[in-house]
């Protein structure tokens, strides 16, 4: 048996970013990855001849303060507009520079929206900084905040007061706010509404009048850099490729097709892990990205944690809603570059995400379509992982025909020009992928479980009570999305620990 310092489980973003910062401080590390390939949810791959795709997340990219903490070759990134399509065969073109484009297009809607979309742009910029400085700060096991945790935070409550009155009691507001209701206090046009709404709901089992989609909004907006997507040239895939060429040129160790099966646990300390083959590999600490509750109940497992912790691990609200269709066409498609969005109306919006509320798929779904060469891709909401009647591989076909109607109805050429059809139900999220109920948040972002009470309430400080176990995927706080965040935060963790 040979030992590491530690071993990270899952190369996913954040995976692979923890054990970049531990392999730079001269740590021994292992990454095993269940998969065939590294990348978790920001994977580019193939699912046949000339069918090479973002399979799950449509863009990002990592904190440009971990690109160059780590030297790393990330790929350049092109922000697209939001192009909302609506049924009278009218275009809203959103994009965060307030461009005249933009204001033309809003102006079509409404003149005043039009002259206060600059200043939403500069309040929804002003909202993300903060958001991105809470996301590095690592929050506290609260209660018991010693001075060396409580400094981060006086640094984040200062930076909040810095923003002036105005705009700090308007950030503090909008968090716990419905996207209705923020967006109703900003604009008149409901078309403008819902678009910046569906931004809000996007990848989040919530609708619109849901509380806290106002937080969603601000965190999605931060993660995109505006309403539309930032699309990775050469695929998403390609920031896990640089990742990967960054933890060997430090002498890191990556593992693909190698799942974890079991922590192993001695007196309540990780003693190393024990792969699906049975190999068993020894480290000083195991650091998981897989989602806490995976993490948690399965690879280390309930005995081994005291009974409150369990319930709470029980307790952590995963409820994928996602799915994704692709469509591998004959280039003639006739859909425009950018970020798409079927959004029409914000009630529209709240009717797809009721169905989901009753365990059915949306017969009105809410899409978000993306174009790639010859491939589209349509991500579909509302599409709840526990059906209440049926299940998934019987609602496959109903799902990509209800995509692909939707999508037609703006688009009547995409029919005849789609030669092959790869849909991704949220039970293939769970079962290849990875993800627990098929969510991609691994843990919803909701409020009662953000910030400090992010995996679960008193720890988030990416420990667990199994002494050399810790947490970096995207269930913790500073997770979702693409930036890498909660993996370098662990990985400070891990190594101010040791
Ligand atoms: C359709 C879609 C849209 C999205 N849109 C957004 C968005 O708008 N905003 C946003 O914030 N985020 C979004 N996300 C989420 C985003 O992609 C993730 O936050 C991001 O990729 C970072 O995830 P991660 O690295 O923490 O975890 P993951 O990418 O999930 O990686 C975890 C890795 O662990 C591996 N693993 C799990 N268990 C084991 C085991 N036992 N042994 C070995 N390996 C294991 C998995 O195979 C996987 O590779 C979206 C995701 C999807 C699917």
């Amino acid at each position: 048996m040979e030992g590491f310092d530690n071993i990270v489980v899952g190369a996913g973003l954040n995976g692979l970013v923890a054990a970049n910062y531990l392999a730079k401080a001269g740590k021994k590390v292992l990454v095993l990855e269940r998969r065939a390939i590294a990348g978790g949810q920001a994977v580019t791959e193939s699912f046949g001849k000339d069918f090479q795709v973002d399979a799950l997340h449509a863009g990002g990219q990592l904190r440009p303060d971990i690109v160059s903490d780590l030297g790393l070759a990330h790929p350049t990134t092109v922000s697209e507009p939001l192009i909302s399509i609506l049924p009278d065969g009218r275009q809203l073109r959103l994009s965060a520079d307030a461009d005249e484009q933009t204001l033309a297009s809003i102006r079509a809607f409404s003149q005043r929206d039009a002259e206060r979309w600059p200043e939403f742009v500069a309040f929804m910029g002003q909202a993300s900084a903060f958001l991105d400085a809470a996301y590095r700060t690592p929050m506290p096991r609260l209660p018991h905040v010693t001075l060396a945790e409580g400094w981060p935070l006086a640094k984040l409550a200062l930076k909040l007061r810095r923003l002036g009155s105005k705009d700090m009691f308007r950030v503090i507001r909008a968090m716990p706010m419905s996207a209705l209701e923020l967006t109703e206090e900003w604009f008149e046009s409901d078309a403008l509404r819902a678009a910046v709404a569906s931004v809000a709901i996007n990848g989040h089992t919530l609708g619109p009048m849901s509380a806290g989609t106002g937080y969603a909004l601000m965190h999605n907006w931060l993660n995109r850099g505006g309403p539309g997507h930032r699309r990775v040239e050469g695929g998403t895939g390609r920031i896990a490729e640089a990742l990967v060429g960054g933890l060997k040129a430090r002498g890191g160790e990556l593992r693909l097709s190698s799942a974890v099966k079991t922590v192993l646990v001695e007196n309540q300390r990780a003693l190393g892990v024990r792969l699906a083959n049975g190999e068993e590999i020894l480290a000083q600490t195991v650091i998981s990205a897989a989602d806490p509750r995976h993490s948690l109940l399965d690879l280390i497992g309930a005995p081994e944690l005291p009974p409150e912790f369990v319930w709470a691990a029980q307790s952590i609200k995963m409820r994928g809603a996602v799915a994704k269709v692709h469509l591998l066409t004959d280039s003639n498609h006739g859909l425009p570059n950018g970020t798409l969005v079927m959004a029409p109306s914000v009630r529209y919006l709240e009717r797809a995400y009721d169905a989901a509320k009753y365990g059915e798929m949306s017969t009105q779904p809410y899409l978000e379509i993306t174009s790639s060469g010859r491939v589209v891709s349509l991500h579909f909401q509302f599409a709840p992982y526990a059906l209440r009647q049926g299940n998934w591989e019987q609602q496959r076909a109903q799902l990509e025909s209800c995509a692909i109607d939707t999508a037609a109805a703006a688009f009547p050429q995409l029919k005849s020009a789609i030669r092959e059809i790869k849909s991704l139900t949220p039970l293939d999220l769970e079962k290849t992928y990875g993800l627990t109920e098929g969510d991609l948040n691994h843990g919803q972002l909701i409020l009662d479980q953000m910030f400090f009470m992010r995996p679960i309430p008193g720890w988030s400080n990416h420990k667990t009570p199994i002494d050399g176990f810790y947490l970096c995927g995207n269930g913790l706080h500073a997770g979702g999305g693409l930036s890498g965040a909660s993996g370098r935060n662990a990985a400070r963790a891990v190594l101010k620990a040791n």
